[in-house]
């Protein structure tokens, strides 16, 4: 073939092609019979109601969320609990996303996800957030029920047999942290929390008359708790000192196989948290979780360079704005996302997988008021991430297990799987409504925005 001829062939065999795409692409855009079988089933599964569950089975306002769906019987369970302002939550369910969803196709649940998120304009925020987790794990839930898998195999499957798991042990005293710290190991944790009251002061994540809420009105309790009428008093200097004499202590009497692990909380200066965490390196903890707020990220930069004490950090992060910078110059160890908080499983599994790459391990917030559900979509990232940390939680109290039936289980400091198919746990409709919330008023827990300085300054959090 002489070389114009060749051209010609060439440039013809594009334009057909190009004429091919065209039809091909609009044949693939029209709806595709064939794209319902290969979603699974008989049909495609439609979204048909979805209910917001308010339960307190053990004095902690949850918030479930139940997505029902057109195949009678399968339906999923979310956690949508922002405790603190949980009847907000329940009406960015009820009122907005409920009426915007009904309908959707269940399998789409990413699509579901992206379009929420623009579905108020306005987006972000712990209530807007927590309301689409709960219609987010549910989907999940139910994608595993309709694979006849558990969750953890959709994400990639096992990447170990159960998920570490940390212990909270607080004392007044040393004396009392130990005790509650040795009970822990006896339990099989490898991992403990230790949080030792200051005397004098409402001390956070403490027992007794030092705990950080409640604490004994120091002024009349008539008159409204503000600047000049403070309650729950604290400062943070001499907490600053106590911390690395607590960690030489534990180290000491607790040997050197336990790993050991502290929250700040926040409650300190910028100089206070750097020299805390210089002071503890030696006794080698686990990681110092919330030195600063999240208002001063920039400090973390700070800490840095200064000291070789990993670094847990993120329980109160909303957006990648928040996140993404600690996590791309490496200035935390692990992200501590609620992940209720960001907008569920789907934006936590991006969340480890993109710190995986960065060095950075995840260690999920996951006190009382991450409900199983919540404990249950971090245990299936957990079991198939590879840059999993550490788990908090040390299992359920006995009401919560009744209400949601199928907790995962704690075994020897392991968190464990269900392995039933999608996240294994089942709500106990009628059972959570004899566990309503709490009575107010404010119908919310009252722990924060009440702790203040000698002088009044109310601090954070
Ligand atoms: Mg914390």
């Amino acid at each position: 073939m002489k070389r114009r001829d060749a051209l010609r062939s060439l440039t013809l065999a594009g334009g057909a092609s190009l004429l091919a795409a065209k039809n091909s692409l609009a044949e693939t855009l029209a709806p595709n019979p064939a794209y319902t079988q290969a979603v699974k089933g008989t049909g495609p599964v439609k979204i048909k109601d979805i209910k917001t569950i308010m339960t307190a089975p053990d004095r902690i306002r949850l918030v479930v969320v139940k997505v029902e769906t057109t195949e009678p019987g399968l339906v999923g369970w979310g956690c949508a609990t922002f405790t603190q302002r949980a009847l907000v939550v329940e009406t960015a369910i009820e009122k907005y996303l409920k009426p915007f969803l009904i309908g959707r196709n269940v399998d789409e649940i990413e699509d579901i996800w992206q379009s929420s998120y623009m579905s108020s304009y306005w987006r972000n925020g712990p209530v807007l957030f927590n309301a689409m987790s709960g219609v987010d794990i549910a989907l999940w839930d139910i994608k595993g029920k309709r694979a006849g898998m558990p969750v953890y195999q959709l994400l990639g499957g096992k990447v170990r047999k159960g998920a570490d798991c940390y212990f909270h042990a607080s004392g007044k005293d040393f004396v009392e942290l130990e005790e509650r710290a040795r009970a822990a190991m006896e339990r099989g944790f490898r991992h403990v929390r230790i949080q030792a009251g200051v005397e004098g002061l409402a001390t956070y994540g403490t027992a007794g008359p030092n705990r950080g809420t409640g604490a004994a009105p120091t002024v009349d309790t008539n008159e409204a708790v503000g600047p000049t009428n403070p309650k729950a008093i604290w400062e943070s200097a001499k907490y600053a000192r106590q911390v690395p004499k607590m960690f030489e202590q534990m180290r000491k009497k607790l040997g050197d196989d336990i790993e050991l692990l502290h929250d700040v909380h926040e409650r300190v200066t910028l100089q206070q948290g750097i020299q805390i965490c210089k002071d503890v390196e030696q006794f080698r903890p686990f990681f110092i979780e919330d030195p600063f707020p999240p208002e001063e990220n920039d400090h973390f930069r700070l800490l840095r360079g200064q000291c070789n004490t990993p670094i847990a950090m993120g329980e109160l992060f909303n957006t990648q704005h928040e996140y993404l910078p600690l996590i791309k110059d490496r200035l935390i160890d692990f992200i501590r996302i609620h992940i209720s908080q960001i907008g569920g499983l789907s934006p936590a599994r991006k969340v480890a997988a993109l710190s995986e790459y960065f060095g950075v391990r995840t260690a999920w917030h996951g006190p009382g008021d991450a409900s199983p559900l919540a404990h249950a979509a971090q245990l299936a990232i957990e079991l198939s991430s590879y840059n999993f940390g550490v788990h908090e939680g040390s299992g359920f109290p006995q009401n919560t297990q009744e209400v949601f039936k199928g907790c995962p289980e704690v075994k020897d400091g392991y968190m464990l799987a269900q392995e039933k198919p999608g996240l294994g746990i089942e709500v106990d409709e009628k059972l959570a409504a004899k566990f309503p919330f709490p009575d107010g008023p404010p119908n919310f827990d009252y722990s924060w925005g009440t702790t203040r300085r000698k002088d009044g300054t109310v601090i954070r959090p």
